[in-house]
């Protein structure tokens, strides 16, 4: 039989040190003050579109399919307010089973551990925002100055006060995801259900007891409140075991299917997510870790020199996405007579750097009958050798001056 208590006890610790670990190793980290969202060992930046679009499309239509697939089992297993808010009132009635009957004692025990881990909350949450070690240090400074200080010490204010007084009534007040669930849901959504179909109710109210969201399961199986976590299935089978009598309430598919059907709205979901999966793929594997891009300053179309040569000016930039140091070498291409005045030239990049720059390109006046002559402009992106090519124009005066 299965303990759907136990499952679910492991999948929170499990949850919790996922939690905990992803931002320190930028598993999944989104840093504002830098503008970089950490994928999966991808730094991306944010003028990245593709690659986040494609990411947060995914991510999305995962909780749009689990919510029609397995209804609101994401509250009852995977949800952090879900999660924290049954550790903190599990760590309430283990100090008042200890202080007994010192109550103040308890209390104060309780609010003193609370606090310690609210901010040890806060900073994991916030650490998906900002560089870990830089929360750290403003931390330990007291720092309630900066936008990062001020975060930090709302966020713990917040987590204190919700896994204090507020917990699981959060669920059915604040949080959408219910309400949202109640449009997703379908007739083959997973569903917590009672039936009296193998035995009668023995009114023991051992379920409505045991039930975090202090429902009656035996009312409806599609209450807003219930989190299908499955504690009212354990709670029955357990005490009609005593009787040697099977629970009356399961997981059911639906009100009627014992077994998960795959209709033509969970292929579709499927498909979707197979498409989005696939453009997150493609966007990644044509991802260039150093991206440089040219563009020709129009202001003045070009401009005689002392030297009697047709000046056009160019602007590039450089963004090195990559973990080690680049250079870009420019060159020409198409352009007969042509000399391109970059300094320096290759032009380097640290790593994570945006490096900006201009450059001139002189061609001998005359040299080109027509007003725009189309050329191009070669890069050559050291050390992993990747060549792009821009076409560009050169604009020189249709007559020899
Ligand atoms: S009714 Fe059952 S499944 Fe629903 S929240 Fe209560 S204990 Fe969990
Ligand atoms: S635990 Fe089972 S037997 Fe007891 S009240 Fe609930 S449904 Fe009835």
């Amino acid at each position: 039989m299965a303990n759907w208590h136990q499952l679910r006890k492991r999948i929170h610790v499990l949850c919790f040190l996922i939690f905990a670990v992803l931002p320190f190793f930028n598993v999944v980290r989104f840093d504002i003050p830098r503008q970089r969202f950490y994928c999966f060992g991808y730094e991306l930046w944010i003028n990245e579109f593709a690659i986040i679009f494609f990411t947060l499309m995914f991510l999305m239509f995962i909780i749009v399919a689990a919510s029609v697939v397995f209804g609101r089992v994401y509250c009852g297993y995977l949800c952090p307010q879900m999660i924290f808010s049954e550790a903190s009132m599990a760590l309430q009635k283990k100090l008042r089973r200890w202080f007994k009957p010192r109550e103040r004692l308890a209390a104060a025990a309780f609010y003193a551990i609370l606090a310690v881990a609210s901010v040890f909350l806060a900073f994991i949450f916030i650490s998906y925002f900002v560089e870990p070690r830089d929360l750290a240090r403003r931390l330990l400074a007291l720092d309630i100055r900066t936008a990062g200080g001020i975060s930090g010490a709302s966020v713990t204010l917040l987590t204190f006060l919700d896994f204090a007084f507020v917990r699981l009534r959060f669920c059915t007040t604040v949080c959408p995801y219910g309400y949202l669930q109640g449009m997703l849901g379908d007739s083959s959504t997973l569903l917590v259900q009672y039936s009296e179909a193998e035995g009668k109710c023995i009114q023991c109210m051992k379920c409505v007891r045991d039930c975090p969201m202090d429902i009656d399961i035996r009312n409806s199986p599609f209450q807003i409140e219930c989190v299908h976590c499955g504690e009212c299935i354990d709670s029955c089978n357990t005490i009609l075991a005593r009787l040697k009598r099977p629970g009356l309430i399961r997981y059911t598919w639906g009100l009627t299917a014992s077994r998960f059907a795959l209709d033509a709205k969970r292929v579709v979901l499927m498909l979707i997510l197979v498409f989005y999966a696939s453009g997150l793929l493609v966007a990644l594997s044509a991802r260039r870790p150093v991206l440089v891009r040219i563009e020709p300053e129009r202001a003045t179309l070009y401009r005689m020199g002392a030297d009697g040569r047709v000046y056009n000016h160019f602007r590039y930039s450089i963004s090195n996405r990559s973990h080690k140091p680049a250079a870009v070498v420019f060159s020409l291409g198409d352009l007969p007579g042509a000399k391109l005045a970059m300094s320096p030239n290759p032009a380097a990049a640290a790593p994570g750097a945006a490096v900006q720059g201009e450059f001139d390109i002189s061609a001998p006046p005359g040299g080109h009958r027509d007003l725009v002559t189309h050329f191009n402009i070669v890069t050559n992106t050291i050390p992993d050798s990747v060549t792009d090519t821009f076409p560009m124009t050169f604009i020189s005066p249709t007559e020899a001056p």
